[in-house]
């Protein structure tokens, strides 16, 4: 967002000042590019469609080691797009020697020390002190202390809270100046803060697990994000203040896991929708949205041309006609698909690998992937383009870290 600026002088100078730009960032955990791949082709059948992210202004390729070369998991990588720091599997903003403690994406955008006071909020379809959506509010030694990270979250509890994990953060129900634990509370949401929506003691629901023949209670990954942009925008219209979302599609990893596209496909596309409905609710001219994914799961192999092939032998074009009109029908047809593609995919892993991921981004300052277009690309560049929505002069190596307890 450029705000005029006058300047009282005797030739009165109009200047233009760049101010703190909006910031919501999509990850698609374990998402690798077979991954898109695959759920292009289930959701757009054969035609020239693309995912909405896939449809995004800039975009290049980064790698997603950990410290010392290891092939990384979501704490490492989640630490390394929230901080900028590399740090060993499963810690969270904490470095391996004197345990110093990285400033994590969110602590950045609230030093109001430092002119920085942004509204905060997180969404994951998983607990909300899982490896991802921690790498955001946490600082710990292992991904597994989960009482520990709960405890942070609650200590320096963002603005707006969504996903599961009831289990270790009800009590922030009582406190929340809102709070939703059904997806019809979703709809009644004003700009009042902090609000909290927890839908599940543990995870919430797979796309794939969702029960058709009863109301659910829990909301989409794409009703959460609708609601939270409704209320942070709002708020941030109210206070003069901007704001940052941070969302994971959590299950792409999950499913790549246990190698059942049925998850791992279905839940990529869930992320294609939520961004997509996202792009029509927001100003580009003032919030920056990226997505990217924090490394591959399950060295997906894809044959794209046998898929197109077997699409058109049954004429089967696009499902993006009909999506949002029946939820379930719709789930039921992509799974249809992913079965009369079982020729065309293979899983290599049950793991992590080390292949590289897509950073894509549009608004403003997405134009700074052009800057790391053609370096060795890690998540490292992902952090710089984040914190400069802030600060475009941002530097990686002002980020310390400092000693913890
Ligand atoms: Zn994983």
């Amino acid at each position: 967002m450029l705000k005029p600026l006058v300047l009282l002088c005797t030739l009165c100078v109009v200047v233009y000042v760049s101010a703190q730009d909006n910031l919501i960032l999509f990850i698609g955990d374990g998402m690798g590019y077979n991954h898109i791949e695959m759920s292009r082709l289930v959701e757009m059948g054969d035609t020239e469609g693309v995912l909405s992210f896939e449809d995004l202004e800039y975009s290049t390729t980064i790698g997603t080691n950990a410290l010392s070369l290891l092939f990384t998991d979501s704490a490492a990588a989640a630490t390394c797009i929230s901080s900028g720091q590399k740090v060993a599997r499963g810690r969270l903003n904490v470095s391996r020697l004197f345990h110093k403690h990285y400033e994590t994406l969110l602590e950045y955008l609230t030093d109001t020390e430092e002119g920085r006071d942004y509204l905060t909020g997180v969404i994951a379809k998983t607990t909300l002190y899982h490896a991802t959506p921690a790498g955001f509010m946490a600082h710990s030694t292992s991904r597994g202390h989960s009482e520990e990270i709960a405890a942070c979250i609650i200590a320096d509890q963002p603005d707006l809270l969504m996903g599961g994990g009831g289990t270790h953060l009800s009590s922030l129900l009582d406190s929340a100046a809102q709070y939703a634990t059904d997806r019809s509370h979703l709809r009644d949401l004003t700009s009042d803060l902090p609000v909290v929506g927890l839908f599940a003691e543990d995870d919430m629901k797979k796309v794939v697990h969702r029960d058709p023949d009863s109301d659910e209670t829990e909301p989409t990954l794409t009703e959460m994000v609708v609601a939270a942009v409704g209320v942070l925008e709002a708020a941030s219209a109210e206070q003069a203040r901007p704001y940052v979302l941070v969302v994971e599609a959590s299950f792409p990893d999950k499913g790549s896991h246990s190698n059942d596209a049925d998850i791992a496909i279905t839940e990529v596309i869930e992320l294609h929708e939520a961004v997509r409905e996202v792009l029509s609710l927001i100003d580009l001219s003032e919030t920056l949205l990226v997505v990217t994914a924090d490394h591959e799961c399950g060295a997906l192999e894809f044959d794209t041309d046998l898929a197109r092939d077997t699409l058109a032998d049954a004429s089967l074009t696009s499902l993006e006609t009909l999506a949002g009109t029946d939820y379930d029908a719709v789930t039921l047809q992509r799974t249809e698909r992913i079965a009369l593609l079982d020729d065309a995919y293979s899983w290599g892993s049950t793991h992590h690998t080390y292949r590289p991921v897509m950073l894509a981004a549009s608004g403003p300052g997405a134009d700074g992937i052009n800057d790391l277009d053609g370096r060795l690309l890690h998540h490292k560049g992902t952090s710089l383009l984040l914190h400069r929505v802030a600060d475009p002069g941002y530097q990686a190596s002002k980020n310390f870290g400092y000693i913890g307890g």
